[in-house]
């Protein structure tokens, strides 16, 4: 059984790569074909723990992943310069890799830290263990694009296991859009691998002097010289790091020319379409001279009691196939939630100017992309739900465009946001947002804004080199795009983030934005949803949707509007926070939770969690421990000045009402908003005046 396991995993981590590395790549494709059969050749058996000492590990009998020594020549003549090795680290419990890697790019040095059981039973992992990472190892007042600056990757106790949905990692920093704590989860085949390497948490400070890559395999990590990969995309550079080290498992997160430049939305990708995308962390690796992490391990995450994880795995993968959002995630992916929004009237439509009956709705709607572009699902390590979905343009002017994670994210605020409604325009932007690594959403929204300006004079033609820009023209757009992500003109101006470049076009530009702490908002119309609009206004990383939406108050709206409209939210919202804050813990998706209406409740994370680590600890401690993350995030938001009046939204969505459609004439009241406010702070336990924490709730 544990053989049959083994060969799921690396039929999972293996699915689509090779095909996409060949079309890349073709020329080489027989000296590729070669090593992997040399490796098939070489597999022996072995017993290898996380550590790498051989004892008592329960994959006895599980084939050896570890390739052999790449026998490929360096691109440009470049070679090893340095090697790192490691003393071995502290095996924790179950659940964990065990090791906490830190990385002074500045002095090029790699070592391990002491990965205490206190920082689990405190922060439990992932996003929880990171953010206290981010908050022990930052500077007060850090250039977020300075050497000083800390960029944490992290992978949860559930990841790598075979519990279901359990792929995710986080990457925690300060971000160079909001200037303020913040972080990002992806999914794909990334994390697992940081596992299978015995690595839970790997910290990265400092600045190369040139271009690098960090390359862990398993006890071994070096920093490898990336000048051959500088000023390629993300998909070129994961393709060319395989390729480089001879093996076509490797997985790599990786920066564009976005996070080269030093873009202010840039992001980081992996698996070629999953994106660590919110908050510009991208930028942060590029300020770093970082171009990649490639991980490649050959360990498996020790499991407490592998027969009860069997049994509860199968359990909720079959609940998972019977919701009804498993049926709307895998047939439509995220785009489902347009058809929701659409039903409501709570579209973004043309930055905010109305919200339902886009008049080209029949054209964009998840139906109509699916009819006209699907090829495939896609899922993410250990995902029954598969939500990525393979597009491609098969005829026109983008011809041949074919790729994954075309997301809500993504159609929403290019589509229906800008009034673009070429659906072959949005697969080449997607696209393009993947491979420069830029986070599709922020730009998308940003672009809105920027066709307001155009359209009420605050610029010309002359101000955006010669670029024409109105609703519908995705050809200005995909120009503004690569303008932006090379710096070129007033593309360099947007490369500093939608705020900055408000100010920098000055009159009243900064009022067509939408935004919460620098980070802008408009993939759904939150003005009917007092709960959702809260969500975004206390998330602790500026505007966004994954850090509590909650779902059912969405579903209010459709039996009983007046519900939805209410502004007695808070106590919902702390929940949704709740959920989210151990899913990305623990290192579930969340669209495998109750959180997007899905069959995994709190309870059961839990029962996950103590199954894989072997503890046994109660649902109060737990959600204690959700409390804790997020009042530390929220401190380290206070340690910068933010306050009760940074959780307030500004620009358009603030200030008018909704012009059409179900929910016409409502608007946020901001006196009632402010008593929801008060509400919530009270509920969590911060000062109702500054919206902080108690500092003695973060220990
Ligand atoms: S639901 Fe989608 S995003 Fe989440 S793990 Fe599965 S495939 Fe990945």
């Amino acid at each position: 059984m544990r053989k049959l396991l083994s060969r799921w995993c690396l039929n999972s981590c293996q699915e689509g790569k090779v095909g996409s590395f060949f079309q890349t790549l073709e020329i080489r494709k027989p000296a590729f074909k070669k090593r992997n059969q040399l490796d098939l050749e070489n597999k022996t058996e072995q017993r290898l723990d996380a550590d790498g000492t051989g004892k008592d590990h329960p994959s006895s009998g599980r084939k050896e992943r570890q390739p052999s020594k790449p026998d490929y020549p360096f691109p440009h003549g470049e070679t090893f310069k340095k090697e790192f090795f490691f003393r071995k680290g502290k095996r924790l419990m179950a659940g964990y890799a065990g090791k906490i890697m830190a990385v002074d790019l500045t002095n090029k040095t790699i070592i391990y830290k002491p990965f205490e059981e206190e920082l689990i039973s405190t922060y439990i992992g992932g996003r929880g263990i990171n953010s206290k990472l981010v908050y022990d190892g930052l500077k007060d007042k850090t250039d977020p694009l300075g050497p000083d600056n800390i960029i944490v990757f992290g992978a949860g106790p559930l990841v790598g296991t075979i519990a279901p949905a359990a792929g995710r990692y986080t990457v925690s920093s300060k971000s160079p859009l909001t200037g303020l704590f913040a972080d990002s989860n992806s999914g794909g085949h990334f994390g697992p691998e940081l596992k299978f390497t015995g690595i839970d948490h790997l910290i990265i400070t400092g600045k190369s002097d040139t271009p690098v890559y960090l390359y862990i395999q398993n006890d071994k990590a070096e920093l490898k010289p990336a000048s051959f990969l500088w000023g390629r995309d993300t998909w070129e550079t994961e393709d060319l790091i395989r390729h480089q080290l001879g093996d076509g498992r490797i997985q790599v997160a990786s920066i564009g020319q976005a996070g080269e430049n030093r873009v202010r939305m840039a992001c980081i990708i992996n698996n070629k379409s999953r994106a660590a995308g919110r908050a510009g962390l991208g930028a942060v690796m590029g300020s770093k001279n970082l171009k990649a992490v490639a991980v490649r391990g050959s360990g498996m995450v020790n499991v407490a009691h592998m027969d009860r994880l069997k049994i509860l795995t199968k359990e909720f993968s079959k609940k998972i196939k019977k919701e009804f959002s498993y049926t709307m995630m895998s047939e439509y992916g995220t785009q489902n939630f347009t058809m929701g929004t659409n039903v409501l009237g709570a579209l973004v439509i043309r930055n905010w100017a109305e919200s339902a009956d886009y008049n080209h709705f029949d054209k964009v709607n998840p139906m109509a992309i699916r009819k006209k572009h699907y090829v495939k699902r896609k899922g993410c390590f250990s995902c029954p739900i598969a939500c990525g979905h393979i597009c491609e343009v098969k005829e026109g002017e983008f011809a041949g465009e074919k790729g994954g994670g075309l997301e809500h994210g993504v159609t929403t605020p290019f589509g229906v946001g800008c009034g673009i409604s070429d659906t072959n325009s949005y697969i080449r932007f997607n696209n393009d947002c993947n491979r420069y690594g830029i986070d599709a959403l922020e730009f998308g929204l940003m672009m809105g804004s920027i066709i307001d300006w155009m359209n009420h004079g605050l610029i010309n033609k002359s101000d955006t080199n010669g670029i024409e820009l109105g609703w519908g023209d995705y050809n200005g757009a995909l120009k503004l795009l690569e303008a932006t992500v090379n710096r070129q003109g007033f593309g360099d101006i947007l490369a500093k983030g939608s705020i900055k470049a408000a100010e920098m076009v000055g009159g009243n530009a900064l009022s067509y934005l939408n935004h919460i702490k620098g980070m802008n908002w408009g993939a759904d119309d939150v003005r009917p949803f007092k709960g959702y609009l809260l969500s975004l206004a206390t998330s602790t990383r500026g505007a966004d949707h994954l850090r509590g939406m909650p779902t059912e108050e969405i579903f209010y709206s459709v039996i009983d509007p007046l519900k939805a409209t209410s502004y007695d939210k808070a106590a919902l919202v702390i929940h949704y926070q709740r959920i989210n804050t151990l899913a990305d813990a623990t290192g579930l998706c969340k669209f495998a939770t109750k959180s997007f209406l899905q069959a995994i409740g709190m309870e059961d994370m839990l029962e996950f969690y103590n199954v894989v680590t072997g503890k046994h600890i109660d649902i109060t401690e737990f959600i204690r421990a959700a409390d804790r993350i997020y009042n530390l995030e929220r401190h380290m938001h206070a340690q910068e000045g933010i306050t009760r009046e940074n959780d307030l939204p500004i620009g358009k969505w603030a200030n008018e009402p909704i012009q059409n459609g179900p929910f016409k004439g409502e608007r946020i009241d901001l006196e009632s908003f402010n008593k929801l406010l008060d509400e919530y702070y009270q509920l969590r336990g911060w000062n109702t005046e500054t919206g902080t924490p108690d500092p003695q709730s973060i220990l």
